[in-house]
């Protein structure tokens, strides 16, 4: 496990002598430390990847060569699948099959975007007509310069790779701040980075605290774009720092997303998918189903069902066979899960399962998952992100009504609607205000497929194409013939 910062193509400790401890959720144990970076060490990694964007041969590069890196790592990635899983067993909590599925998806993610920066070099510049004769332009892609990016602690190794992949084919250079809680995996890059032969400097990571390290990150002038995942509040304060210095920005922030269930639907698919889409990685999802809305017709039949597969969970380590509830990943996170549990009781809300941590579990942030129904709509469990394995169910009439549920959030990340009438259920997708719509399932995604939300869920898209747009500037040249 390494526990130094990346800068500069090696690994070296931080300028202020400290360190963080790494914890396991599953005991509440230090088990590591890391670097507790600071604003030198910031200074220090963004210096490194500007001179590599500016005097180093990574943007120089064709996207084809820039492609067989990129791709190397993804092999990397790929082979160390099982160990790098384990490690985010042990950082975050999750169970090892999800973890398992995060580092696939990781490889998978280099590899789509090696694709795509091969076809860069496909691109000569797309021609514009002008309505003047005497001149023609084309419009020509370029890197953005030098990306900052700061992440969140539920996918520590696949959120990174959602922002360096792109980044890295498009010709960027980056400074990762991985979230203080799961940097171990993140440090990894390092290591992948030299064995896949990335230029120095192209790649760095620092971890530390948000103030200390991420808040530097934000502010210095050498960044040319901001790149985050997290949430509301922080992803505010990185907005007014990228206003400072007119930094480009993308924002990836929190969801209360809604799960919609029509009377057609088949009542064990849709407790399939409420299941999936609040408890898979402990529902710390950003774009977790955490509001379900059940037609009133069928809604004790499915609660009835819910309740009973949501009490069969097996819940515990997350290196435990059959496992499918991990730990919350730290006491803080744990301590406002509860707290949030406690509020929707004292808001009127019903708790009809859960709420407890299990018996025998009480070393380690172990919850049970938990249901929520009689929630009145104007509740804060309602409203806010929870970010765990707590669901809220409410019936509707009708899908007018559905849809004006669904709809009433300051969030707009993803939602979800379940109907044997296709027609319908694609009425209702397009009626949605988010930026992710899933029907007849819940939380299925893919790296070709945008990511990124309406509202206050953020600002821009990752994956697909325009995660690549994202590291990427547009120029005219236009020319007097
Ligand atoms: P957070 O906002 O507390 O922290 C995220 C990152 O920001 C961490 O690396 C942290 O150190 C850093 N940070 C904190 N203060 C900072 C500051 N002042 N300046 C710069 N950086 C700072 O979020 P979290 O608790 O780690 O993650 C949970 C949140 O992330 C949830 O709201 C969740 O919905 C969101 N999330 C969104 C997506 C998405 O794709 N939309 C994906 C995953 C998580």
């Amino acid at each position: 496990m390494q526990d130094m910062q990346f800068i500069d193509g090696e690994y070296i400790p931080s300028a202020s002598g400290k360190k963080i401890d790494v914890i396991d959720p599953s005991n509440g144990r230090v088990y590591h430390q890391v670097s507790a970076g600071n604003a030198e060490d910031i200074d220090k990694a963004v210096k490194a990847a500007r001179a590599a964007f500016d005097d180093g041969p990574w943007r120089k590069m064709s996207g084809g060569e820039r492609a067989a890196i990129l791709r190397k790592m993804g092999d990397i990635i790929n082979e160390r699948v099982n160990e790098l899983a384990e490690l985010e067993v042990q950082n975050n909590g999750k169970p090892l099959p999800e973890a398992i599925w995060d580092i696939e998806d990781t490889a998978g993610c280099f590899h789509f975007y090696a694709d795509l920066a091969e076809e860069l070099d496909q691109d000569e510049g797309k021609n514009i007509p002008l309505s003047e004769p005497r001149f023609s332009s084309i419009a020509v892609r370029e890197p953005v310069g030098v990306a900052g990016a700061i992440i969140p602690w539920n996918f520590p190794m696949l959120m990174a790779a959602w922002k360096v992949a792109p980044a890295l084919a498009a010709g960027c250079s980056v400074v990762l701040k991985p979230s203080e809680v799961t940097p171990i995996t993140a440090l990894e890059y390092g290591v992948i980075a030299q064995q896949a032969g990335l230029p120095k400097g192209v790649l760095n990571v620092v971890t530390g605290l948000g103030p200390d390290a991420g808040q530097p990150l934000t502010d210095h002038p050498g960044v040319d774009k901001l790149a985050f995942t997290g949430s509301v509040p922080t992803g505010s304060k990185i907005m007014a720092a990228a206003a400072r210095d007119i930094k480009a920005v993308s924002l990836e922030l929190g969801g209360k997303s809604p799960l919609v269930i029509f009377e057609d639907t088949d009542i064990e698919a849709a407790v399939e998918w409420i299941m999936f889409g609040i408890f898979w990685n402990k529902g710390e999802v950003c774009s977790a189903t955490s509001r379900v809305l059940i037609a009133r017709s069928i809604y004790d039949k499915v609660l009835t069902r819910l309740i009973e597969e949501a009490q069969k969970v097996k819940i515990g380590h997350g290196m435990e066979k059959g496992v499918l509830l991990g730990p919350i990943v730290n006491k803080s996170q744990f301590e406002k899960i509860k707290a949030a549990i406690a509020r929707g009781q004292e808001e009127g809300a019903t708790l009809a399962s859960g709420g407890k941590t299990p018996e025998g579990l009480e070393e380690g942030y172990y919850l049970e998952p938990t249901i929520f129904t009689d929630v009145p709509l104007d509740s804060w469990i309602w409203k806010e992100e929870i970010f765990g394995p707590v669901v809220c169910v409410r019936p509707f009439d009708g899908e007018e009504d559905a849809i004006r549920q669904a709809n009433d959030s300051r969030y707009g990340l993803a939602a979800a609607v379940m109907s044997a009438d296709l027609e319908r259920a694609n009425r209702v997708a397009r009626a949605f205000r988010a930026g992710i719509v899933w029907v007849n399932c819940s939380q299925p995604t893919f790296t070709e497929a945008p990511w990124g939300g309406y509202k206050q869920s953020g600002i821009g898209r990752e994956l697909g194409e325009w995660g690549l747009n994202n590291y990427l500037e547009t120029k005219q040249i236009t020319t007097f013939n």
